[in-house]
């Protein structure tokens, strides 16, 4: 049996970017702990198809079509998943993108779109939600962050603004809302197996190998391995841990060289 701390039975969560990757893998660590899941992502046909796989844990589960940098576009999916679920108590803030070239070479529109989708969306959607939680009496906000929160990365000069932002704004989250009994917590992922990732591979010679070598555990991340993570900070076993960024990167943030 589950421990108390960890079951999310009767809770709702709303997952940005939850069709797949790193998102859809945190979707079936809260599925399986027994959550009512809300995806928010705009790929219709992977956003029903991680529906079908996560009803299979015997959760209600809602798809609602957005597009994560527009504030219209954000308001409209937080108005749907809460009548929709009836309640909301867990935000993962997952969607992201990534443009890689050397700083002197980003158009101002480039610069712009990665900041509206990995920063500012994020954000406005801790805002739209924040009523929300303070109506059922608290709340657990997971962001994510990156190595490129830690690094400095030549090729991801708005990616590693985002993502450095994003652990700051968990920060300031943590504190001012805590006395409405809201956590908010980042999560650093390292270099994990996604569809964002692999684009990287085929582009970037000896990607691969330089990441296995680099990191201790001796391989790349799976979407699988955000299960656990995505559990803990969403359960009350995490009530005492906010403002906290966590990195899951099997030890690649504290190699030396
Ligand atoms: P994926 O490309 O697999 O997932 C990205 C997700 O974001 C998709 O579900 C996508 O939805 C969604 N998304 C992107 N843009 C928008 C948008 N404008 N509106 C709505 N949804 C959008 O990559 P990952 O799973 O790897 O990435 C998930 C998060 O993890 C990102 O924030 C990324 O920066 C972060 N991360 C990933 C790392 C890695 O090594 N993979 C390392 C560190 C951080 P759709 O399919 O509908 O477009």
């Amino acid at each position: 049996m589950a421990h108390q701390g960890f079951d999310l039975s009767g809770r709702a969560a709303l997952v940005t970017g939850g069709n797949g990757g790193i998102g859809l893998g945190m979707a079936r660590g809260l599925a399986k702990a027994g959550a009512n899941i809300a995806i928010a992502a705009r790929d219709e046909a992977k956003m029903a198809a991680a529906r079908t796989e996560l009803e299979s844990f015997g959760v209600k589960v809602i798809t609602i079509a957005f597009d994560a940098g527009d504030r219209d576009s954000i308001h409209a999916c937080v108005d749907k998943a809460a009548p929709d679920l009836g309640q909301l108590d867990i935000l993962v803030v997952n969607a992201g993108i990534n443009i890689r070239k050397m700083p002197q070479d980003f158009a101002p529109e480039e610069w712009q779109q990665v900041m509206d989708v990995n920063l500012n969306g994020p954000f406005f959607i801790a805002q739209a939600i924040h009523p929300h939680f303070k109506k059922a009496g608290g709340g657990k906000i997971i962001t994510i962050g990156s190595m490129a929160s830690i690094f400095g990365l030549p090729f991801s000069s708005p990616y590693a603004s985002t993502k450095g932002g994003i652990v700051q704004m968990t920060r300031v989250l943590a504190t001012a809302w805590a006395s409405d009994n809201i956590q908010a917590n980042a999560i650093l992922p390292g270099w994990i197996d996604t569809a964002l990732t692999q684009q990287a591979r085929r582009d970037v010679d000896g990607l691969h190998d330089r990441v296995v070598n680099r990191t201790p555990a001796g391989r790349w991340g799976e979407a699988d391995d955000f299960e656990g993570i995505a559990v803990f900070l969403a359960s009350p076993a995490s009530d005492f841990v906010t403002g906290s960024a966590i990195p899951v990167c099997g030890g690649y943030s504290i190699m030396a060289g």
